[in-house]
């Protein structure tokens, strides 16, 4: 059963709360490997349904433009506290309304239309808010984009370098969205510096690994950090803006009112209380066993044969590269769906595959994690894709799978499952 229990909903509307039971279950019963999701804590979830909701509070605390702020402005200032404090900066930003809004806030801020961004491209693992063709700020923006090393996997600071001085981006992103390795923040800060450009991190995957202290942090090295709240750092569906005191003027008037309207109140509240779980000390062990189980799911899907791109992982996040099983990546990720795996189909650099129909497949161990499971599972795990992918089509194969993850997973609470 949903968890905290939805009577009033089931009363008002039981068309929608069914679906929420079924989705609540589907997620009791499945291995969630997308590596951007994860479970929130109950109390994140009482936060994010509460009465919050209700308020328009446009502007910070003690300049808005509404009033009774009474209540929501310690709520955002104590968001507002922990993000500084969890992460060490100057200053953060806790209004944007999701990770895409957060990066168009960066360019309001440091950029005119036209002028040069430099980032990941999105085949490699990149954002597409990074300067991506179809996306606004490819559009809005001259975009350079970097990518990786054929042979490695891995981005090329000298590329990366190189790419800088010709383009003299005022912006260059780091960061992205299926990066199995260790940013390398200094390296992207002396670039940055030699070519006079902002450096932004988007941390939007990694949060929780920099909070929890299972991957180098970029503060003193990026002037502004981007990240979403919902990821690794396992809170509500947001985002923050983090700077050093030099860029913070710029960052709030972009988010208002340059970009946004009222806050999220409810999320921000949520927010706050994620921040205080990720203050605890447990936070840091669940960061330190994402990446150790990441790294066993790694290890196990290597024994089996499996190709991955850079040859394994540092952080949350596997990346399959299917070419060599002759099976793609759409494929793939539906036949796991359905054997009670939940994954993305993804490119993998210099994928020969459309990008609708790649080659690769993204796994996470972000939500497994939360679940309670191990490195002693991962091998378990490792064995259901690969049952998985050889059987698509098959689907006795595929389902009798999911009895069998669903069967394992009955063991692990949910927060948000009773
Ligand atoms: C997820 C993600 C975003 C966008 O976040 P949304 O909340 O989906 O808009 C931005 N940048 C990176 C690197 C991401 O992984």
């Amino acid at each position: 059963m949903h968890d905290p229990a939805i009577p009033s909903l089931t009363g008002a509307d039981p068309e929608i709360a069914r679906l929420v039971q079924a989705e609540a279950r589907r997620q009791f019963e499945k291995v969630r490997l997308i590596a951007s999701e994860n479970y929130v804590s109950t109390a994140v979830l009482e936060a994010t349904g509460s009465v919050l909701t209700n308020k328009y509070s446009e502007g910070y605390a003690g300049r808005r433009y509404y009033e009774g702020q009474q209540v929501v402005d310690p709520v955002e200032e104590l968001a507002v506290t922990r993000a500084r404090t969890l992460f060490g900066v100057d200053h953060a930003n806790v209004q944007p309304y999701s990770g895409s809004p957060a990066n168009l806030a960066v360019y309001l801020a440091f950029l005119e239309p036209g002028d040069t961004v430099m980032g990941m491209a999105l085949p490699a693992g990149g954002h597409l808010t990074h300067g991506w063709g179809v996306s606004a700020t490819g559009k809005w923006f001259r975009s350079a984009q970097y990518g990786v090393r054929k042979e490695t996997g891995v981005v090329d600071l000298d590329e990366v370098r190189d790419l800088a001085r010709a383009e003299r981006p005022k912006v260059i992103f780091c960061g992205g969205t299926a990066i199995p390795r260790t940013i390398d923040f200094p390296g992207f800060a002396e670039i940055a510096r030699e070519v006079g450009a902002v450096l932004v991190a988007d941390i939007a995957h990694i949060a929780g690994l920099v909070a929890g202290g299972a991957h180098p942090s970029p503060v003193g090295h990026a002037q502004v950090i981007t990240t979403t709240t919902h990821k690794t750092l396992r809170g509500p569906r947001g985002a923050m803006v983090l700077s050093d005191a030099e860029h913070a003027k710029a960052v709030d008037k972009a988010v208002f009112p340059g970009l946004q309207g009222g806050p999220h109140n409810h999320t921000t509240a949520a927010i706050a209380v994620a921040l205080g779980e990720a203050l605890d000390p447990s936070f840091g062990l669940y960061a330190h066993a994402v990446v150790q189980n990441a790294r066993a799911l790694a290890a196990a899907l290597l024994d089996r044969g499996f190709d991955l791109v850079s040859g394994g992982t540092d952080n949350h996040l596997v990346l399959l590269d299917l070419t060599g099983r002759g099976v793609g990546g759409k494929p793939a990720a539906k036949a796991l769906d359905r054997a009670g795996i939940e994954a993305n189909y993804n490119t993998v650099p210099f994928d020969p595959r459309k990008p609708f129909d790649p080659s690769g497949v993204r796994l996470g161990t972000a939500a497994v994690t939360t679940r309670g499971l191990t490195e002693e599972q991962m091998p378990r795990v490792a064995e259901w894709i690969d049952r998985a992918v050889t059987a698509v089509g098959d689907e006795g194969e595929l389902d009798r799978i999911a009895g069998e993850v669903a069967e394992l997973m009955s063991g692990y609470p949910m927060p948000g499952w009773a």
